[in-house]
């Protein structure tokens, strides 16, 4: 298995089979905590842009700051590729929403829409936890972050 230079994830080739897949919308970037949430979503064929692994989210608590993401290459995507909206498809835990908040921010002078996945169903947990229709029914209803 190989780290995806460019979207983090773990395949057998890099750039990933995602990442390589001409057929997906490379406007769109879904970005995820850990690869764990990328086979979720992969797994509900919920989403047919790009992903952005993350690497962990923003703890106060445990000292994670920006620079022990991947953020830095994530504003850099946004800027230099032909993106249109970036997903934050992030825990609805303190830490997740923390991170999602630091990201819009972030992004906001990319010229990027920013939008997260639904609330009122239950995302908080791990996506990795939630069945494919849960998952599906997140992604369709995302608002504005
Ligand atoms: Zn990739």
């Amino acid at each position: 298995m190989r780290t995806c230079s460019v979207c983090g994830s773990l395949d057998t080739q890099d750039p990933c089979a995602i990442c390589s897949d001409q057929s997906r919308d490379a406007s769109l970037i879904c970005v995820v905590e850990e690869v764990g949430a990328l086979w979720a979503m992969e797994r509900a064929v919920a989403f047919r842009g790009r992903y952005h692994v993350l690497g962990g989210l923003l703890s106060a608590l445990d000292g994670v700051g920006p620079d022990a993401l991947k953020i830095g290459p994530l504003v850099h995507r946004a800027e230099a590729e032909a993106i249109g909206e970036v997903i934050l498809a992030l825990p609805a835990t303190v830490d997740g929403q923390t991170t999602a908040h630091y990201l819009a921010e972030r992004l906001a002078g990319a010229g990027v829409s920013v939008t997260m996945l639904a609330r009122g169903v239950p995302v908080g947990g791990e996506l990795d936890w939630l069945d494919d229709g849960t998952i599906n029914q997140a992604m369709r209803a995302r608002r504005p972050a």
